[in-house]
């Protein structure tokens, strides 16, 4: 199973924030930490704020810094949310598959996509920067 880029995005955002030790870094900042175009940056932070993860302050000063939430989130609950519900492959697409209607596949194929998410649903983002990641993501941000 391949996850989005939005959705790894999502959550080095949050690592990167979870080591910034009361420093609020501007989105751009985050996306050269990160190495990744400003505007895919700047969206999965939107959303992020949107989900009540992070809160970005605009301004001379301003900057992102997580919420508690999204310190504690769940990496499975940010995965979810950034990945949807839609099922591992296409059944109902233009063309539909026509086992669509008794597909046994099907059924595995959701049940070993809940598995995935549940085996995140305990970790947290403040669980992932844990050493050795925290160190690294501290260095990164101060390139
Ligand atoms: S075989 Fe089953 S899982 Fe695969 S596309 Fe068809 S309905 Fe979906």
């Amino acid at each position: 199973m391949r996850l989005l880029r939005s959705t790894d995005l999502a959550l080095r955002v949050l690592m990167r924030l979870a080591v910034a030790d009361g420093a609020t870094p501007t989105t751009r900042e985050v996306a050269e930490d990160m190495d990744v175009p400003y505007t895919h940056a700047a969206k999965v932070v939107a959303e992020l704020q949107h989900l009540g993860l992070l809160a970005a302050r605009r301004g001379r000063g301003g900057g992102l810094a997580l919420t508690e939430a999204g310190l504690s989130a769940s990496v499975g609950a940010v995965v979810r949310a950034f990945e949807g519900d839609g099922d591992v492959v296409e059944c109902e697409g233009a063309v539909p598959c026509p086992l669509n209607s008794a597909c046994r596949l099907r059924g595995a194929l959701k049940r070993a996509q809940e598995a995935f998410y549940a085996s995140l649903d305990p970790l947290t983002v403040a669980d992932m920067v844990a050493a050795p990641t925290g160190p690294v993501l501290l260095g990164i941000s101060r390139r």
